[in-house]
């Protein structure tokens, strides 16, 4: 088999975060990850896929790390990458995406428009399309953060990871049955703007919100993947929607604690900790999946601050 295009993260006892928290809290680093977030285990493991049955060039429709991702494994394995970007995603993450030697070309006002654009140029002749989050082969890839994390520690009380789409949660939940954690009870953690998986989750149905309203921009899928239905019927999935200061919060110290800069998605998965959810309540060992990101600067965090005050 090739190697793959992600890398083995570090797993944490934080005791900054132990310490908040009053019990044992693990960190898997996905920060650490080339790119910046676990978005490369799933989308570089379908881009290999693509690239081996003959694509020749790669096209996705993300103007964020699931883009970022797309590109990186472009480069890596020798083949063109197109990013179609909506028009909302910010000039840093433009030049991150083309610094990667991918082009990037904008398209619409919101990611569906992106989407349905670059669904149209991958049917051309030695094109393949790269889905941000809803593709079977992402979640087998993003699924092999488990396989690390069974071999890195012993099973958990409880896992805690951010939702945008549900890509990373579907990969998660797929990686447990396989390694003999299903049991393993999930905290699923969005955004007051972007609670389309507590939505969905409450009304047993997709709910598609009709606007996203968070600083948490990663995670602003209208509706997750069906998958995460099939999911929740299958094994409890529990759910937990914390504001955008909270989030902001965990993110300012979370790098004073740990000198890592995580955007606000990711920060989503730390307030819990932070802020002593009850949720969290005698759960321990908390492991928190910290995904990452690349859509962070200094100038965002206090942009952000301004606005959520
Ligand atoms: C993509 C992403 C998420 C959300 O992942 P989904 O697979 O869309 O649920 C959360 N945090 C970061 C940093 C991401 O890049």
């Amino acid at each position: 088999m090739t190697r793959p295009l992600h890398e083995r993260t570090p797993l944490l006892e934080s005791r900054p975060l132990s310490a908040a928290l009053g019990q044992r809290v693990l960190l898997k680093l996905e920060a650490l990850q080339p790119v910046g977030s676990f978005k490369i285990r799933g989308i570089g493991a379908l881009a290999q896929q693509l690239v081996a049955g003959g694509a020749r060039r790669l096209v996705s429709s993300s103007g964020g790390n699931a883009g970022l991702a797309a590109a990186y494994a472009g480069r890596m394995l020798g083949v063109e990458t197109l990013v179609v970007v909506p028009s909302t995603t910010p000039l840093a993450m433009r030049a991150r995406i083309a610094a990667e030697g991918a082009r990037v070309v904008e398209h619409g006002s919101a990611w569906d428009e992106a989407h349905a654009f670059a669904l149209g140029l991958a049917r051309e002749a030695g094109s393949a399309y790269v889905h941000p989050f809803d593709d079977p082969r992402i979640w087998r890839g993003h699924a092999t953060l488990v396989e690390e994390l069974a071999e890195q520690c012993a099973r958990p009380g409880l896992l805690v990871v951010a939702v945008g789409g549900g890509g990373l949660l579907c990969g998660i939940l797929e990686g447990l049955e396989c390694a003999g954690w299903g049991e393993l009870p999930v905290l699923a953690v969005e955004t007051e703007g972007a609670a389309s998986c507590a939505r969905s989750l409450a009304a047993g149905q997709l709910v598609e919100l009709d606007a996203i309203r968070t600083i948490a921009v990663t995670l602003g899928a209208k509706r997750v993947a069906q998958k995460v239905l099939e999911w929740s019927a299958r094994r409890p999935i529990e759910s937990l929607v914390v504001s955008d200061r909270s989030a902001l919060d965990a993110l300012e110290r979370f790098a004073a604690d740990h000198r890592l800069l995580v955007e606000p998605a990711c920060a989503a998965a730390l307030a819990p900790v932070y802020e002593r959810a009850p949720a969290l309540r005698d759960r321990g060992p908390v492991l928190v999946v910290v995904c990452g990101g690349a859509g962070v600067s200094l100038e965002l965090v206090r942009e952000w601050r301004e606005r959520v005050g």
